[in-house]
């Protein structure tokens, strides 16, 4: 099928298939580079300044300055937005440390990478919202910098392989507590008391994380940001899994077994209506 989405990359905007990135650039090379996902639907963002916020924290996390304003970088994600037909979409930026002439791991300030596009958002189907879906645990043998939004994701990528299966999500566990998702974050519920892992430098600071948070304040919910051990996990009545491009997922299975009573659970479908209603006023 052909791809006929626009891309930019560094002030031009093109179509995807002719976009070209030096294979000096130390995105490629190393890793040495962020990103967002940011939803629209009918052709407006979700959250939009949370996640060029939270773009601007990763910058300063790994020292690299974009060179380019905020309003620039907002007019980008927009332009990206509108050009690839608006609607309910996500724009994926990503801002390298250039390519340098030499391959050295240290580094002098050069010209940044800019590059975005479109992805097509997976949102709650049909199918997901009536039966789940299936997700594994998996080693979590990140680093310690989880909280920077970093394209470095190596060891989400072997989750995700170790995983297998029909498991759409690599649980991760470090130390015999959850952290996250290899590209969510979770929330357990047990005893009407929702848990997710408290915000720190072993996960990434979900924006849809903490949409749901507020969800829950406004639905009198009890809900803590807590260290999660692994066996209330596995003894969950409800499990679910968060991101701008999924929303909220519930787990129905993990490795194998089912989650409470194998069907999405009552207060995932309070959450579920909420966000549903939440991200199309805005
Ligand atoms: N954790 C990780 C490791 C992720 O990759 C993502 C998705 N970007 C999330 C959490 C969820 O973040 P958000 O809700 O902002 O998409």
């Amino acid at each position: 099928m052909s791809d006929s989405r626009t891309a930019y990359v560094n002030g031009t905007y093109m179509p995807l298939s002719e976009a070209r990135i030096s294979p000096m650039d130390r995105g490629f090379l190393f890793g040495d580079s962020v990103y967002e996902v940011i939803p629209a639907y009918d052709g407006r963002f979700f959250r939009l300044e949370e996640h060029l916020q939270r773009l601007r924290r990763s910058l300063e996390r790994i020292d690299l300055d974009p060179r380019i304003s905020g309003s620039e970088l907002r007019s980008i994600v927009e332009n990206v937005k509108d050009r690839n037909g608006g609607g309910d979409i996500a724009v994926y930026i990503q801002v390298s440390r250039g390519a340098p002439t030499v391959r050295d791991l240290r580094f002098s300030q050069g010209q940044p990478t800019v590059f975005a596009t479109s992805i097509s958002p997976k949102g709650v189907s049909k199918e997901v919202r009536e039966q789940g879906v299936s997700a594994a645990t998996a080693a979590d043998i990140r680093w310690g910098g989880c909280d920077i939004k970093s394209t470095a994701l190596l060891a989400n990528v072997m989750a995700m392989q170790e995983v297998g299966g029909d498991a759409v999500e690599a649980i991760l566990i470090r130390d015999g507590h959850l952290t996250e998702g290899g590209s969510s974050n979770v929330f357990v519920v047990l005893d009407g008391r929702v848990m997710t892992a408290p915000r720190d430098n072993r996960i990434l600071a979900g924006i849809t994380r903490d949409v749901v948070l507020e969800i829950l304040t406004e639905l009198n919910i009890d809900a803590r940001q807590e260290e999660v051990p692994e066996d209330t996990l596995r003894a969950a009545d409800e499990i679910w899994i968060t991101s701008s491009t999924r929303e909220v997922w519930p787990v129905t299975a993990l490795n194998g077994k089912p989650v409470g009573s194998g069907r999405p659970g009552p207060i995932w479908r309070l959450v579920d209506e909420r966000y549903e209603t939440i991200k199309r006023a805005q």
